[in-house]
Formats: C-alpha cells, structure tokens, sequence
C-alpha cells in the first residue's frame, strides 16, 4: 500500500494546491488526513470542499480546529488569535461543511493492522507529542507505525531495542527506513501552517510494506495565502508567520 499523508491544513487554500500539484503525477491506494482542515487560514470553504470531494479512498482523523467549528466544543480554550479565526471561519462555512466536520471521527484510527492515525497522540487526540515520555506514552498504544500531527513539526520518533530516539528531517524529501520490530510515531509536518522553521508546505508517503516513509516539502504562493488572510480581517500574525514558518 502507497499513502499520502496529509495534517494540518488550516484552510491554506495555496499550500493544499501545490501539494496537490506535487503529487498529481503519483498513484497512491489512499489517503490519511491527521485533521484541523480548518482554522487559522482564510479558505476553509475552498480547503474543506476540496477534501468533501476527494478523489479516492480517504482515512479521516478529526482536529481540535474541526471540533470548534462544527460546534463539538466552544473556543473558550484557545488563544485569542486562534478563537477569533474559529469564530470568523465558523461563519464562513455552510451547514453541510460544518455536518461534514461534525461526522470527523476522533482519532486514533486503525488502517490496515499496523498503522494508527491519531491528531495529537493516540491518547490524547489534543496532546503536543513533543518529548520522549508523551512518546514513551504513545508507544504503548502498540502500534508498528503511529502518524500525528498537531504540532505541525516534521519529525519521528524511533523505539527500538528499548530505546526512543527523535530525528527531524533534514533537506527537501527524506527517506526514513522503518526497520522492523521497530515502532515509530511520525508527523508529515503541516500542509497549511508549518512552524518547524521551513516555511513550504509538508506532507508524507508511507509504504508500510517497503517500510519506507517520505517526508517532503514544496514551495507555495505563500503571499496568496497571507493576501487572503489580511484581507479577511484575521488577525496579522496569522499572515506574518506563514513566511518564517512558525
Ligand atoms: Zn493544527
């Protein structure tokens, strides 16, 4: 099985696109969505029409974002520059995108028997899987291979022999080979909102049966996305980082 892995969309219209023309040449048996289609960004319409019509096997995972706005939960828990993009995108959407985000299943998810896509941890679907105990944690969820984002940081972490190691990916596409009885717990990275320093847009390919996962980055029209984002009245900061990607 080939599939691309998508997280943390964030209604980045430009970013989505040029993934999606990364790829278009590839053929992938599915695809894994880690959630937050929405939030932050200023195209969640476009974002989450572009993934209600997905062409093709889809495996969904639900985001923190995607709860507010199909009004799971109110936005009293996030900061005020994240509740005033969920109270505008909320809206923007129209009831049947806010239905569509509403029947997101909350992770973790089983595809196929040894891969596990979850948002934040397959604990916690709001955790921040940052450090070696939260990892340690995940790990004893059992699965070979775990997928998360949330933290919007490409990066792995590797159990094997008993011991947890964290790498980051280091160029445009790099290939980590998954050697089995290994565990692993990877994020893509972001598509719509990168904050691990590398502003393009992430996203991933995993081949369980090759062992082989693909990190890759591709350069967007990172100002298209900002233009839009000031132009609708977001707050600024929400445009300003997409450019230093953090
Ligand atoms: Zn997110």
């Amino acid at each position: 099985m080939r599939y691309l892995i998508l997280s943390d969309l964030h209604a980045n219209l430009e970013a989505l696109e040029a993934v999606l023309e990364a790829v278009a040449g590839e053929s992938f048996d599915a695809t894994i969505l880690l959630g937050d289609l929405v939030g932050y960004g200023a195209s969640p319409v476009e974002v989450t029409e572009r993934m209600m019509g997905w062409n093709g096997p889809i495996h969904h995972v639900r985001g923190n974002h995607d709860r507010v706005v199909a009004g799971l939960e109110p936005a009293d828990d996030f900061n005020p520059i994240a509740r005033a993009s969920l109270l505008w995108t909320a809206e923007q959407m129209p009831e049947a995108q806010v239905e569509f985000l509403r029947a997101l299943p909350a992770g973790p998810v089983w595809v196929g028997d040894d891969v596990l896509a979850c948002h934040g941890s397959p604990q916690d679907e709001d955790l921040y899987l940052l450090v070696h105990s939260q990892a340690e944690e995940a790990f004893e969820f059992g699965a070979r291979i775990v997928l998360f984002g949330h933290t919007h940081m490409a990066g792995v972490f590797e159990r094997k022999d008993g011991r947890i190691r964290a790498a980051v990916p280091s160029a445009d596409v790099v290939t980590l080979e998954l050697s089995p009885p290994a565990a692993y717990l990877i994020n893509p990275g972001s598509v719509g909102q990168p904050r691990d320093g590398d502003p393009r847009a992430a996203y991933g390919v995993l081949e369980p049966e090759d062992d082989l996962f693909t990190w890759h980055r591709v350069s967007y029209a990172v100002e298209a996305a900002q233009e839009r984002i000031r132009r609708a009245g977001l707050p600024a900061l929400l445009a300003d980082r997409l450019e230093i990607g953090a």
